[in-house]
């Protein structure tokens, strides 16, 4: 590998995942780039994170990937929007790592996540490390936008204790806010449902783009109706990433947007209790 792109870092550990890291791949030959992404023998990631408690159930070690198909106008990470943004890790050295915090994740009881940026874009890396911690007696779930779910095969799906489904909008408005249509996140939630994989709805509450009733309202009645979403966690908007998008010249839509206050929140994961869900 060393001949195709540099040797990952001691330490993979950011010290948060808003730490601005860029072409930390940029020397890749573009065959190793596909054949990774292919086989999932190497994945590309912003970095790992150990002892989060907001990122699925119990304390989690988060795997960042690196790579996205969707351009979030709220994205509090551009950085991870580029797979060569992130630093080429063999698998083993990702389980390698994993395995460092196995008993402390069991014991917390928590798990792996691998969120991203998008997880899916590197499916057979993603599928291979939840398999290895599962296979290690460590729980496992992914964060995803949904869109390319259906790169995953029932067997793959089986490898994933924990769905963190990102519902972002409704209707048109879904693609001004994400760049994409919804109906593949649809179409995902849906087969979760039918093969009663459980499911964390995760929702961007954003003032002004994000909060009205003509979004929030069919949200929470086809979240209700799926059946399998254990919780709605309702994420207040902040500015934390805005120092990306200038850093990477990126036009950044948002800026006079502020935090929405404890009031909406609050109304907000009403109207998700109102459909009969959990909210938080
Ligand atoms: S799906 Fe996530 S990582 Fe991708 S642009 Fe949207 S917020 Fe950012």
């Amino acid at each position: 590998m060393s001949a195709e792109a540099s040797s990952p870092p001691e330490s993979l550990e950011a010290k948060s995942p808003f730490e601005l890291r860029v072409n930390q791949s940029a020397g890749a030959e573009e065959s190793f780039v596909k054949r990774s992404i292919d086989t999932g023998d190497v994945g590309f990631l912003h970095s790992f994170t150990t002892g989060s408690a907001v990122d699925g159930p119990g304390i989690r070690v988060v795997a960042w990937t690196a790579g996205c198909n969707w351009r979030c106008r709220y994205c509090h990470n551009p950085d991870t929007w580029t797979v060569t943004n992130g630093v080429a890790v063999p698998l083993e050295r990702a389980v390698e790592e994993l395995r460092k915090y196995r008993r402390g994740l069991n014991v917390m009881s928590g798990g792996l996540t691998i969120s991203g940026g998008e997880p899916l874009l590197q499916d057979r890396f993603t599928v291979r490390l939840c398999a290895a911690a599962k296979a290690m007696g460590v729980h496992t779930a992914i964060e995803t936008n949904g869109y390319l779910g259906d790169r995953l095969s029932d067997a793959d799906l089986d490898q994933i204790d924990l769905v963190l489904l990102g519902l972002k909008s409704w209707g048109d408005r879904h693609r001004d806010l994400t760049g994409k249509d919804i109906g593949p996140t649809l179409d995902f939630a849906r087969r979760l449902a039918a093969r009663k994989r459980p499911v964390w709805v995760r929702f961007v509450l954003v003032p002004g783009l994000t909060d009205d009733q003509v979004i929030v309202g069919p949200i929470a009645e086809f979240a209700a109706r799926l059946g399998n979403v254990q919780r709605v966690e309702v994420l207040p908007f902040h500015q934390m990433g805005r120092y990306k998008w200038e850093k990477l010249g990126l036009d950044y839509t948002l800026e006079g947007t502020k935090a929405p206050s404890n009031e909406l929140h609050e109304a907000t994961c009403q109207a998700f209790r109102a459909a009969g869900l959990e909210a938080y």
